[in-house]
């Protein structure tokens, strides 16, 4: 069966650089590169040179870096290539508002959403891995895309698989959607084992190669408390209807079950090139180059309730969605600052659900997300209480 090439399009990555990022210029490059696809803009923080080098191959119109202190470098570095030049949130900004009508929201944490907000608001298809813009704003975020015109496709692996099986002509059937977890490096660690884990042990997956943020989010099992908060906007579903499995071997991507008793999954490799390639070329599917699954080499898939007391993300995510409102938000924004004293060896592993558990609850009374601008509000609250609290716990460790 031949498929049908994708239409030529613009597209813009935000956060090309990363993990996500590298692996959309993969897709791209295997469906076509430049002759099937204009390249607006593509973002980095840090990582300059690879960023011009990204620019320069792909022929982008815009290279930004969202570090403004970096921007001779970066400018330097594509000296007479023809690529514009930008810098800060006002580079971002200016990314994201170019004419492409594909936007890849991939740079890692909170930092995203005010770009993605900005793409989604000229209408442009947002293929959605900065999962941190649905978990902050939540619906303000999805009704901001409906206005803008354009579609929400996500990228998250477990999100790509029930967009997959999720059939909305059987929507009154729909019973819960069901998040698998691989469980993480930690996956059978008693609490005194994971007291004493570093970052660098915990940054190592079993079966994914991912940026640092969600590795270590995997390990905690935290990306699977945003992705819970995630899956809740994107389909939206009732905090009941979400449930989570841990499935050590990632092969099973996430499930959907329906009022007959049937349960439709989606399987692959761990591979995120076809969530990627999925949401590029939504509703058609692509040709990639990637691992198939080879049925008679697969001895055995293993599912298990996943343990609340060792993992107590699950039960905050679950608080999270039970208070509502600005809730989601400020644990977003005290796991992100928790995961930050984490890897600076400030905080120990265990400490970071503590300090998450700690924010949400004195910040209790933190009232609906009304407008973006009071996400913004909580978010920035809740870093200054995490950041107080991390800075006690130092005094007293
Ligand atoms: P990485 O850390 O690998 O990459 C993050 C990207 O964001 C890089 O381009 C980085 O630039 C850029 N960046 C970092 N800080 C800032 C900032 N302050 N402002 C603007 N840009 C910044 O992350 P991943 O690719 O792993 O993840 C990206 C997003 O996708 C996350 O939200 C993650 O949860 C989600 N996701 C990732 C998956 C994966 O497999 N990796 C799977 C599913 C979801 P530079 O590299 O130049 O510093």
């Amino acid at each position: 069966m031949t498929l049908e090439k994708p239409q030529p399009r613009r597209l813009t990555i935000l956060g090309s650089t990363g993990s996500i990022g590298v692996n959309t210029l993969d897709v791209v490059n295997q469906l076509g590169g430049r002759e099937a696809f204009e390249i607006g803009a593509l973002t980095g923080n840090g990582n300059i040179e690879l960023l011009a080098e990204q620019a320069r191959t792909m022929g982008a119109k815009l290279a930004v870096t969202a570090d403004e202190s970096q921007y001779m470098t970066l400018k330097d570095a594509l000296a007479g290539s023809g690529v514009d030049v930008a810098a800060g949130r006002s580079g971002l900004e200016e990314a994201a508002s170019l004419d492409a009508d594909w936007v890849m929201a991939a740079i890692v944490g909170t930092a995203g959403l005010g770009p993605t907000l900005t793409a989604a608001a000229r209408g442009a298809d947002i293929a959605l891995a900065n999962k941190e813009c649905l978990v902050s704003a939540g619906q303000l975020f999805v009704e901001a895309v409906k206005a803008g015109g354009g579609r929400l496709i996500p990228v998250d692996s477990e999100h790509s698989a029930i967009f997959q099986c999720l059939d909305n002509s059987q929507r009154p059937a729909l019973e819960r959607i069901i998040l698998t977890a691989s469980g993480g490096p930690f996956r059978t660690f008693t609490r005194e084992q994971m007291a004493g884990v570093t970052a660098a042990t915990a940054r190592t997956h079993p079966n994914w190669s991912m940026g640092l943020k969600i590795s270590i989010g995997s390990a905690s099992m935290f990306n699977k408390a945003l992705e819970m908060v995630e899956a809740k906007h994107l389909f939206e579903v009732a905090p009941e209807q979400i449930e989570v499995v841990v499935h050590p071997q990632s092969i099973v991507h996430s499930m959907v079950g329906y009022s007959d008793g049937s349960v439709i999954a989606q399987l692959g490799a761990p591979d995120m090139r076809t969530a990627i390639g999925y949401a590029l070329t939504y509703p058609k599917r692509p040709a990639l180059n990637v691992d198939r699954l080879d049925f008679n080499k697969l001895s055995r898939l293993d599912f298990e309730a996943p343990d609340e007391t060792r993992f107590p993300a699950l039960r905050l995510a679950r608080t999270a969605l039970t208070r509502g409102g600005l809730q989601a938000a400020i644990m977003n924004a005290a796991e992100e600052t928790a995961f930050n004293a984490f890897i600076e060896e400030r905080i120990g592993f265990l400490d970071m659900a503590d300090i998450v558990e700690k924010v949400m609850d004195r910040l209790i009374d933190c009232g609906a997300a009304g407008t973006i601008a009071e996400v913004f509000t909580a978010d920035a609250e809740a870093r200054q209480v995490a950041g107080e609290i991390i800075a006690a716990h130092e005094k007293t460790a």
